[in-house]
């Protein structure tokens, strides 16, 4: 499923980098069964009857950032498989992917990013995703929904908690000359736990020298229920690797 978007139609239209870079988000995703997120958010939301009502959405107006449990744990299980407790910690390397989401009610106060899914690019010492084009980005993330769009990036920071260092402030300065409301998601797996989700959401400030931290919400799935799904999904998959 998380995959359907590198069906292409017109594939000869997509430049050499971009066909690449949908090449490594395939396999990233298969190797860590990251589409089987799908089946884990239907089976939570079905167990816990979440009902969220646009209704309940606006009369949080100061929620800036709704991000869906299927990009959470998806960017969670990304950063966790390459620095856990599992793992020593001088073998703990970082994470980078792309974020597709959508905006509601837009240029209104009660405005909202709705981040829909995270796609995982890479994972090493030197990580980076560069747009180089958001118009062919754009499209090809339009073949999987036409409503949703890339809204920004996030990668990990294992141990050091989330904020934007210096380079992750130029990068991001680049996703924010593309589209001023992009967002910057830094999480620390390790820091998730029982009550912490372990994200921090950023935005560079029109000064372009300061950056803020925006209020989120994974929404209508708390940390422990976060936290306990995650820890079945480690447990799975290190069993898994033993047993090979
Ligand atoms: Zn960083």
């Amino acid at each position: 499923m998380g995959i359907g978007v590198l069906t292409m139609d017109k594939e000869e239209d997509i430049p050499e980098q971009y066909k690449e870079l949908m090449r490594k988000i395939e396999a990233i995703e298969k190797a860590l069964g990251l589409s089987d997120i799908d089946k884990i958010v239907e089976d939570i939301e079905k167990e816990r009857e979440i009902v969220i009502t646009e209704e309940d959405i606006q009369i949080t107006p100061e929620t800036e950032i709704i991000i869906k449990p299927k990009a959470y744990l998806k960017l969670a299980k990304h950063a966790l498989s390459y620095a856990n407790s599992f793992i020593p910690k001088k073998d703990w390397i970082e994470i980078i992917g792309l974020l597709t989401g959508r905006i509601k009610n837009e240029e209104t106060p009660l405005e909202q990013i709705i981040v829909e899914d995270y796609w995982p690019v890479d994972q090493g010492d030197a990580v980076s995703v560069e747009i180089v084009d958001q118009k062919i980005f754009t499209e090809i993330f339009h073949k999987k929904d036409s409503k949703h769009f890339i809204i920004g990036w996030a990668h990990s920071h294992p141990s050091y908690t989330p904020f934007l260092s210096d380079d992750d402030f130029r990068t991001h300065l680049r996703y924010q000359t593309f589209w001023n409301k992009s967002i910057a998601v830094v999480i620390d797996p390790i820091q998730i736990s029982l009550d912490d989700y372990g994200l921090g959401v950023f935005r560079i400030k029109d000064d372009k020298r300061s950056y803020h931290e925006l209020t989120k919400e994974v929404e209508g799935m708390s940390t422990v229920a976060s936290y306990e799904s995650i820890e079945m999904f480690m447990k799975n998959q290190f069993k898994e690797k033993n047993n090979q």
